[in-house]
C-alpha cells in the first residue's frame, strides 16, 4: 500500500506513528517508491545534533532534475508544468509543457557549461518571476552548479552581499522587471551591486522590459542568443544525496541573513511528500502559490515539490494590486485555480479592500487554501474561510522556516480539522517538541514553550553556508540534542500547535511571557484595525510593558483615538486578560516590513525604546520610509 497520500485522520495517525517509531523505515519506502535513483542509499539516515551532522541517503545518486522533468516525459509531456500569468492581464499566459521545459532546462544547462560553470560552482540568480526563473534554477540543479536566488526586489547592497558571502561566478538577471504599473531597472542594481564583487566572471541578461541597458563587454552577455545555439539535450550531471543543491538566505527579520546550505535528496524526497499531501494535489489539478521564488516557499513549493509530482504549478509575475485589487481572484478564474497558497500579509490588505472585487469572480474551482510567512490572526483566517474558499476550502496554515526547507505544522486538508490560527498537527516524521526557559521539554497539552524539534527530517539545512559555528550556535546550542527554530508556541487540549511569535520578540510583562501573536489577533478583532505590532519597553513596576503600532481602517482615521484605545485595549482584556493591556498605542499608516511582507519588529522596539540610534541591518527592509513617520510620531 503506499502511504503517499494520506486520506483520512485516522491513516495520518497510523502514518504519523510509524513515521516516528521507525523514521528509517517510513522514509525508506516513500524514496523508494516515488523517486528516480541512479543508485540506492547506503545508509537512510545518520545523525549527532550536537556537530551537528545529518545525512540522508547517504550513498544514494540522483539528479533531482530527473526525478522533476525527465521521468514524467513517458506519461506526461504535453501537460502544463508551469503556467506563466505575466503582470499584465493583457499580454497572454504561457503554457510550457514537460517537454518544452526539458528542452529549455537543457539549453540553459549546455549554455552555463559554456560559460565554464561546473558543479559546485556557485551561480546567483536574480530575475523576477518570469519562466527563466525557473528554468535557470533548474540549469543549475541539473549540472549540480548550485543556485542562490536572491529575491530580486532586494537592493544593490543586500544583492552584493549575498554574491560576496557564497562566492558566486555568475550572475543571472534580466534587462529590468515589471511591478504593477512600475518597471524596475533590475540591470542597473546588478551593474552597482558588481562594482563591491571581484568573485563574478560573467553575467547572463534575460530580454523582458526591452529597455536599453549597459552591456559591460566581457561581462555581460544576453541570453537569448546563446540559449538558440544550444543544444536541447544535456546529460545530468550525477549528484550524491548529500550534495547541495541550493543556497539561500533567510528573511532577514530578525538580523543578519544567513545562508542556508540545502541538500539534494533530502530535499527532494520531502519537499515533493509535503507536496502531495500538504495540497492535496490531484493529476489535473491546476495548483498556484504566490510567493516569490526568491524564497524558500517558491523553491519548495512552486519549483521542486510541484515539478516532482508532475504537477502544473502557476507562476505569477505581478503584485496583487495591479490593475486592481481583484488580479488573484481574476487569475483564479481564468486558470480554475484549484490550489491557492498566499501568505497573512496578502490577505490582510485584500480583505482591507472589501468585497466587489472578489465577487466579480468565480472562485469555485478552489478546493485548498494555504497561508505562510507569519502567524494568521483570526479575522483574516475567516476572511479567507468565507469569502474566498466560502467554507468549502479548508486553510492549510503551514508553519515552517528556511532552514525547515518544507512545510512542518500544518493541517492536511479534509484529513484535519482545522482550526483559525492553529498551524495543527505536526506533519509526517516530525517531532516537535515545546521546551521552557529551564531547558526542560514540557510533556503533555495545554503547554506554551519554546519550540523546537527534536528528530531530523530530510529537508533540514545542512549548515551556513561558509560558518558551520554559526548554525550550531543558532539551532542546535541553545537545548541539548534538538534544533531550536527561534519561535514560540503552544499545545492545546488536542495536541494542536499555535505558533506564538518569535521568542526574541516576546515580552516578559510582570513576570508574564507574551507572545506577539495572540495580542495581535486580539487587536485586530477590533473593526477599524488593519493590522498591528506590539513590542515591549521597559517600564519601572512591570519591568516590561507593551507598545501598540496600529494601522486602521479607512474609516477608523475619522474616530476619536483616545476612544479607539479603550476599545483596543478593552478587547485585549476580554481575549487575553488585563496583563496584556497596551501602555502605549501609536496610530500608523504602515509598519515596517521585510521584502516577503513580514514586520520586522526589532525595529519598532527600538522606536519603542527610544534607542534610535542604530537600527541595524535594514537593508531587506520594503518600506524604509515608514521608519522615519514612526520616528517622528512615537509616543
Ligand atoms: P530571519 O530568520 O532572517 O529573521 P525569517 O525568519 O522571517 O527571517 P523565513 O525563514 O522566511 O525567514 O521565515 C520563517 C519564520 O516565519 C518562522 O520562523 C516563523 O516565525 C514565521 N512563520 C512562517 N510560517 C508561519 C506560520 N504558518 N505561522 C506562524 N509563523 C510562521
Ligand atoms: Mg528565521
Amino acid at each position: 500500500m503506499s502511504n503517499y497520500h494520506i486520506k483520512h485522520l485516522e491513516e495520518y495517525y497510523q502514518v504519523y506513528r510509524k513515521s516516528i517509531r521507525e523514521p528509517e523505515n517510513f522514509w525508506e519506502e516513500v524514496a523508494e517508491e516515488h523517486f528516480m535513483w541512479r543508485k540506492k542509499w547506503d545508509n537512510v539516515l545518520s545523525w549527532d545534533f550536537s556537530k551537528p551532522e545529518v545525512k540522508w541517503f547517504e550513498g544514494a545518486q540522483l539528479n533531482i532534475t530527473e526525478n522533476c522533468i525527465d521521468r514524467h516525459l513517458a506519461t506526461r509531456a504535453d501537460k502544463t508544468a508551469i503556467l506563466f500569468e505575466p503582470n499584465d492581464p493583457k499580454e497572454p499566459a504561457e503554457h510550457i509543457t514537460y517537454k518544452q521545459l526539458y528542452e529549455r532546462v537543457n539549453q540553459f544547462a549546455n549554455v552555463l557549461k559554456d560559460q565554464g560553470i561546473k558543479k559546485g560552482d556557485r551561480v546567483c540568480i536574480y530575475l523576477p518571476m518570469i519562466p527563466e526563473l525557473a528554468i535557470s534554477v533548474l540549469a543549475c540543479a541539473r549540472i549540480g552548479a548550485i543556485h542562490s536566488v536572491v529575491f530580486a526586489g532586494f537592493s544593490s547592497t543586500a544583492l552584493s552581499t549575498r554574491i560576496n558571502d557564497s562566492d558566486c561566478k555568475m550572475v543571472v538577471t534580466s534587462d529590468g522587471s515589471y511591478r504593477g504599473s512600475k518597471t524596475i531597472d533590475l540591470k542597473g542594481i546588478v551593474d552597482e551591486a558588481l562594482e563591491d564583487c571581484d568573485g563574478i566572471e560573467s553575467v547572463l541578461v534575460a530580454k523582458r522590459i526591452n529597455t536599453d541597458i549597459n552591456m559591460k563587454a566581457g561581462r555581460d552577455q544576453w541570453l537569448q542568443p546563446l540559449l538558440d545555439k544550444a543544444s536541447t539535450v544535456c546529460k545530468v550531471e550525477i549528484m550524491n544525496a548529500e550534495d547541495p543543491l541550493f543556497i539561500l538566505y533567510t528573511s532577514g527579520s530578525t538580523g543578519k541573513p544567513k545562508g542556508m546550505v540545502h541538500s539534494t535528496g533530502g530535499y527532494m524526497v520531502y519537499t515533493a511528500y509535503t507536496f502531495k499531501n500538504v495540497f492535496q494535489y490531484r493529476e489535473n489539478d491546476v495548483y498556484w502559490c504566490t510567493a516569490d521564488i526568491g524564497w524558500i516557499t517558491g523553491h519548495s513549493y512552486i519549483v521542486y515539490g510541484p515539478l516532482a509530482n508532475g504537477a502544473t504549478t502557476l507562476m505569477f509575475e505581478g503584485v496583487p494590486s495591479y490593475p486592481d485589487f481583484g488580479r488573484f481572484w481574476e487569475v483564479v478564474e481564468k486558470h480554475k485555480v484549484n490550489q491557492f497558497y498566499t501568505a497573512p500579509t496578502a490577505i490582510r490588505a485584500l480583505a482591507k479592500q472589501g468585497m466587489e472585487l472578489v465577487d466579480k469572480y468565480d472562485l469555485s474551482s478552489l478546493k485548498v487554501l494555504g497561508s505562510v510567512g507569519e502567524p494568521i490572526n483570526e479575522e483574516a483566517w475567516h476572511w479567507y474561510n468565507d469569502n474566498i474558499g466560502k467554507k468549502n476550502s479548508p486553510i492549510v496554515d503551514t508553519w515552517w522556516q528556511t532552514e525547515t526547507g518544507g512545510i512542518m505544522i500544518s493541517p492536511i486538508p479534509f484529513v484535519t480539522p482545522t482550526k483559525p490560527t492553529y498551524a495543527t498537527l505536526p506533519f509526517i516524521g516530525i517531532q516537535p517538541a515545546l521546551m521552557d526557559e529551564d531547558g526542560k521539554e514540557l510533556k503533555g497539552n495545554q503547554v506554551d514553550g519554546r519550540l523546537c524539534i527534536k528528530f531530523p527530517w530530510p529537508s533540514m539545512a545542512r549548515t551556513i553556508w561558509g560558518n558551520h559555528q554559526r548554525y550550531k550556535d543558532t539551532y542546535f546550542s541553545a537545548y541539548e540534542n534538538k534544533y531550536f527554530t527561534g519561535d514560540g508556541a503552544l499545545r492545546d487540549e488536542v495536541g494542536y500547535y499555535r505558533i506564538t511569535g518569535r521568542v526574541d520578540d516576546v515580552i516578559i510583562v510582570s513576570g508574564h511571557n507574551l507572545g506577539t501573536a495572540p495580542i495581535e489577533d486580539a487587536i485586530n478583532e477590533h473593526p477599524a484595525v488593519a493590522e498591528s505590532a506590539i513590542v515591549g519597553f521597559p517600564h519601572d513596576i512591570k519591568g516590561n510593558a507593551l507598545y501598540g503600532y496600529v494601522i486602521l481602517k479607512d474609516f477608523g482615521e475619522t474616530r476619536d483615538q483616545n476612544n479607539l484605545r479603550k476599545e483596543i485595549n478593552q478587547i485585549i482584556t476580554e481575549h487575553i486578560g488585563p496583563i496584556a493591556k497596551l501602555d502605549k498605542i501609536q496610530f500608523t499608516s504602515g509598519l515596517p516590513k521585510t521584502r516577503s511582507g513580514k514586520i520586522m519588529r526589532r525595529i519598532l522596539r527600538k522606536i519603542a525604546c527610544k534607542d534610535t540610534s542604530n537600527l541595524g541591518d535594514t537593508s531587506t527592509l520594503l518600506n524604509p520610509e515608514v521608519v522615519q513617520d514612526i520616528m517622528d510620531n512615537a509616543l
